[in-house]
C-alpha cells in the first residue's frame, strides 16, 4: 500500500506522477536539487524535500540522498519515472532493502535488461527475435565475428543507453580502431567497457510495443508505437498506432511479448523496443520504465499508465482484460525542446511569455509558467504536445494548429520545426524510417 509516494524526478513527468498521485489520493513528496526549487510540481506536492545540489550526480542520481529523504518525510513508495536513476538496478535494490516500494520491476529484472548483452540473450531465450550478432561481449575472433555478420555491422554498449555508445563499422578497415573507441567511451560514459556487435540495419523503423503486468500473472499489451523520426538515436515525434504493418504481424509481436513477460514474471510498465525492416521485428532493448512517448498510447485507449503502475505497486490486481483494451483514433507527440533550432544547442533561461495551446484533443505536459526558469543543468525537454483524432490525418492536422497556437518567449525551441517535420510529405504518406530525420536535417550520425 502506497500513501506517501516519492516523486525522484523532475519536469514534466514528476508533473505527471503528481496528477496520477493526486486522483488516486496519495500523498506526495517532490524530491528536488537546488537548480529545481521553483519547478511546478515542487509548488504542487503535499510536501518538499531538497536533495542536493544542481548537479544530477549530486541529487536526482544520488541514492543515499534519496533513501535518507524517503526515510525523513515518511514515504512508503517512490517513483523514478524516466532516465536518472529509473533503470538502476543498485537503486531499486536499495529500495526493496529498505522495505519502501519501488514503482517499477524487480531489482532483478532491472539489472537483467539493463544490461543489453543478458536483455537480448535472455530475449532470444523468450521466443522474440533479435538482430543477428554476437550472442555475448565481444573478446576474441573479432574479425571473424563481423565477417560471419556481414557489414555494416554496429558496435553496442552493453551498458549504453539514450542513444549513446554506438558506432557503425562500414568494413574490416574500420574495425580495430571502431573497437578501440566504443569500449573506451563506454566506459567513460557507463563505467562499462563492455561491448557487442550486431547488423546494421539499413532502413529500419523503430517500432515499440507496451506493456503492463501485475503480480498476480495478469499481463496486458497495450499496442505499439511507431518512434523512427529520432536524431542521434533519440526520439522527437512518435505516434501510436505504426501505420502500414498489418496487423496479424502486430498480433503475433504482442502475443510474443506477453508471453516473454509472462515467463519472466515480469510486474510494472514495459516497452519492448523493435527494430522493423522488410516485415521482420528485431528485439533491440526492453525498458523498464515509464516511457517519454507513453501518452500517445495513453490517448488511443484511454488508460492512465502511470496511474496502473501505481496500483501495480500497491499490489492491486489489474481489473482490465486484454479484450477490455479498446484502441481507437490515432495519436502522434512531439517533444518539445529549449533548444535552438538550427544548431540543436541547448537554450536554458526565463520563459517570458507562454501559452499553452488547448481545444478538442490536444494534451499538453509541462512544468513551464510565466517567469520560469529552465535550469541549463539538465534534459532539454520542456514540454509534450500529444494531438489525438479519429484518423492519422486528422491528427497531424490537429497538432499543426495547436503547434500554431503554442508561443513560448525568452527561450529557443524547436516548435518551428516541429512544424516542418509534420508538413512534410515523407511524413505525411509515412515514409519514412530511422534515417529520415538525420538525412533531412542533414547532420552527422554518431
Ligand atoms: P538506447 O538504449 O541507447 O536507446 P537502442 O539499442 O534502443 O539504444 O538503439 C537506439 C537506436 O539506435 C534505435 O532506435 C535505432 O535508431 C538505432 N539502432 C540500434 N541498433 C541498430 C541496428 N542494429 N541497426 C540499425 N540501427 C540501430
Amino acid at each position: 500500500m502506497i500513501k506517501k509516494l516519492l516523486i525522484a524526478n523532475r519536469g514534466e513527468i514528476a508533473l505527471r506522477i503528481l496528477r496520477a498521485c493526486k486522483e488516486l489520493d496519495i500523498s506526495t513528496v517532490a524530491a528536488y536539487s537546488e537548480a529545481d526549487r521553483d519547478l511546478m510540481h515542487v509548488k504542487m506536492a503535499d510536501e518538499s524535500i531538497c536533495i542536493g545540489p544542481a548537479e544530477s550526480s549530486k541529487s536526482y542520481l544520488n541514492i543515499p540522498s534519496l533513501i535518507s529523504a524517503m526515510e525523513l518525510c515518511g514515504a512508503d513508495g517512490i517513483h523514478p519515472g524516466y532516465g536518472f536513476l529509473s533503470e538502476n538496478g543498485d537503486f531499486a535494490e536499495q529500495v526493496e532493502k529498505s522495505d519502501f516500494q519501488f514503482v517499477g520491476p524487480s531489482s532483478e529484472i532491472i539489472r537483467l535488461m539493463g544490461n543489453k548483452v543478458s536483455a537480448k540473450r535472455f530475449a532470444k531465450e523468450m521466443g522474440l527475435p533479435v538482430v543477428p550478432g554476437t550472442d555475448g561481449p565481444i573478446d576474441e575472433n573479432l574479425k571473424e565475428e563481423a565477417m560471419k555478420i556481414g557489414y555494416p555491422i554496429i558496435l553496442k554498449a552493453a551498458s549504453g543507453g539514450g542513444g549513446r555508445g554506438m558506432r557503425i563499422v562500414n568494413d574490416e578497415s574500420e574495425l580495430e580502431d571502431a573497437i578501440a573507441l566504443t569500449q573506451a567511451e563506454s566506459e567513460t560514459a557507463f563505467g562499462d567497457s563492455t561491448i557487442y556487435m550486431e547488423k546494421f540495419l539499413s532502413s529500419p523503423r523503430h517500432i515499440e510495443v507496451q506493456v503492463m503486468a501485475d503480480r498476480f500473472g495478469n499481463v496486458l499489451h497495450l499496442g505499439d508505437r511507431d518512434c523512427s523520426l529520432q536524431r542521434r538515436h533519440q526520439k522527437v515525434i512518435e505516434e501510436a498506432p505504426a501505420i502500414g504493418i498489418p496487423q496479424e504481424e502486430k498480433e503475433d509481436i504482442f502475443k510474443k511479448c506477453v508471453e516473454a513477460c509472462k515467463k519472466m514474471k515480469y510486474v510494472s510498465a514495459g516497452t519492448f523496443e523493435f527494430l522493423y525492416e522488410d516485415g521482420e521485428f528485431y528485439f533491440i532493448e526492453m525498458n523498464t520504465r515509464i516511457q517519454v512517448e507513453h501518452p500517445v498510447t495513453e490517448s488511443i485507449t484511454g488508460l492512465d499508465l502511470v496511474k496502473l503502475q501505481l496500483r501495480i505497486a500497491r499490489n492491486e490486481e489489474l481489473k482490465i482484460k486484454q479484450e477490455d483494451v479498446v484502441f481507437s483514433g490515432h495519436a502522434i507527440e512531439c517533444r518539445i525542446n529549449a533548444e535552438h533550432p538550427k544548431t540543436f544547442f541547448p537554450s536554458p533561461g526565463k520563459v517570458v511569455d507562454y501559452h499553452a495551446p488547448g481545444g478538442i484533443g490536444v494534451r499538453m505536459d509541462s512544468h513551464l509558467y510565466n517567469g520560469y526558469v529552465v535550469p541549463p543543468h539538465y534534459d532539454s525537454l520542456i514540454a509534450k504536445l500529444v494531438c489525438r483524432a479519429y484518423d492519422r490525418e486528422d491528427a497531424r492536422s490537429r497538432l499543426l494548429r495547436a503547434l500554431d497556437e503554442m508561443y513560448i518567449s525568452g527561450i529557443d525551441t524547436n516548435i518551428d520545426l516541429h512544424k516542418e517535420l509534420i508538413t512534410d510529405p515523407n511524413f505525411i504518406n509515412g515514409t519514412f524510417n530511422i534515417n529520415y530525420l538525420e538525412e533531412k536535417l542533414g547532420s552527422e550520425n554518431d
